[in-house]
């Protein structure tokens, strides 16, 4: 049970091989966590980043944005749309957005999409997926070298087929999909009433993943081969439950937001939170046995060849050292992830990776699970 597969991405002179994270970075964040992991697969940047930092953009453009950053893995921008998704508009000209994508080269490029807000009328959510669809045309028609990536938006099921009809009317290869628009039903986030009608069957807060998971099987739907990358994944727990649905691709800011406010994450010790946080400096709140067991398995270079003692105060004293511990627990789990889809263990993983957390659970088995039946 699970749909999640192994698929072969072919670039230039690299390839990827799904699932595959991208770990979220801020240009003004100083930590460089892949100059300490011996493997880190891929960076989402965002290209509104770069429009604060003229500076930083003119060295990227001159040397290359790999070579600045000293980073070998492959890189994700994303047009920064999502950081007005409040407002429904979009202080980036698309031009400018294509002429900069153009200049950096990355090796995916997010169209500059205009994201829904949960709790904006019907009509400003038409017109914003309306301007999503006219740059995904404008930019598309403008640009042959750029693997650009379209993103779908729509918080009704019944919509996705003719939006994706819209996607591959500009875009006929298509073959990696972007899903937009999650982000304030990932978080706990108010949403208004957006879904009530799903709470009639479930708890609105299951409600958020009944919808997730229709959206999903929806563009799944005779779309298998589709390559899907949701936009904002997020938490470990939220990555397990979309590669249950399908998901191939995510990105993440949280392991370095944790990281910032003392907080390291173990793989499996999900509480009822959104995440598996220890808290170290904040709270100071004692590792149970099963978290200590867990650290004391970390392979991350701060924890490696460390007693636990040792390991311990470092994590507590050093935002680098939790920053790296945390991306190498993403960056591995999605490793053990793909283990696991190959063994045909894809459900059991989850599972196990969730158990520790009643609220996930029951997304898993009383929300997704019966869906894929
Ligand atoms: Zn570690």
């Amino acid at each position: 049970m699970g749909l999640g597969k192994i698929n072969r991405i072919s670039l230039d002179d690299s390839s990827i091989t799904t699932p595959v994270i991208w770990l979220g970075h801020d240009l003004f964040q100083s930590i460089k966590v892949w100059n300490h992991l011996d493997y880190c697969p891929g960076l989402m940047l965002n290209a509104y980043n770069f429009y604060q930092k003229p500076r930083v953009t003119e060295k990227a453009k001159n040397i290359g944005i790999k070579k600045m950053l000293n980073f070998k893995g492959n890189i994700f921008l994303d047009s920064g749309g999502f950081l007005f998704q409040r407002t429904g508009k979009s202080k980036v000209d698309v031009n400018d957005l294509l002429i900069l994508y153009k200049e950096l080269v990355p090796e995916f490029a997010a169209i500059l999409d205009i994201p829904l807000s949960p709790l904006a009328t019907n009509t400003s959510n038409y017109r914003r997926w309306t301007k999503t669809i006219q740059n995904t045309r404008y930019m598309f028609e403008s640009n042959s070298l750029l693997n650009l990536i379209p993103i779908l938006h729509t918080y009704n099921k019944n919509l996705v087929q003719k939006r994706l009809e819209q996607i591959r009317q500009i875009n006929p290869a298509l073959k990696i999909l972007g899903v937009g628009s999650l982000v304030p039903l990932f978080m706990n986030s108010f949403i208004g009433d957006k879904f009530s009608i799903y709470k009639k069957k479930v708890s609105p807060k299951l409600g958020r993943w009944d919808f997730i998971s229709d959206l999903m099987l929806a563009i799944k739907k005779n779309n298998s081969d589709l390559i899907l990358h949701a936009f904002g994944a997020g938490s470990l727990s939220t990555i397990y439950l979309l590669s249950m649905l399908g998901v191939d691709s995510f990105d993440s800011t949280s392991w370095r937001t944790k990281a910032a406010f003392g907080e390291i994450i173990l793989p499996g010790s999900t509480n009822r939170n959104v995440s598996k946080i220890v808290s170290l400096t904040r709270y100071r709140r004692k590792l149970d046995d099963n978290e200590l067991e867990l650290l004391s398995n970390c392979g991350c270079p701060f924890c490696s060849e460390k007693n636990m003692r040792n390991r311990l105060s470092t994590l507590q004293k050093f935002a680098v050292a939790r920053a790296t511990h945390n991306a190498y627990v993403f960056i591995s789990e999605i490793e053990n992830l793909r283990k696991a889809i190959n063994m045909k263990r894809h459900y059991q993983f989850v599972a196990d990776r969730l158990k520790k957390s009643e609220f996930f659970t029951r997304i898993l088995n009383e929300i997704i699970i019966p869906k894929l039946q």
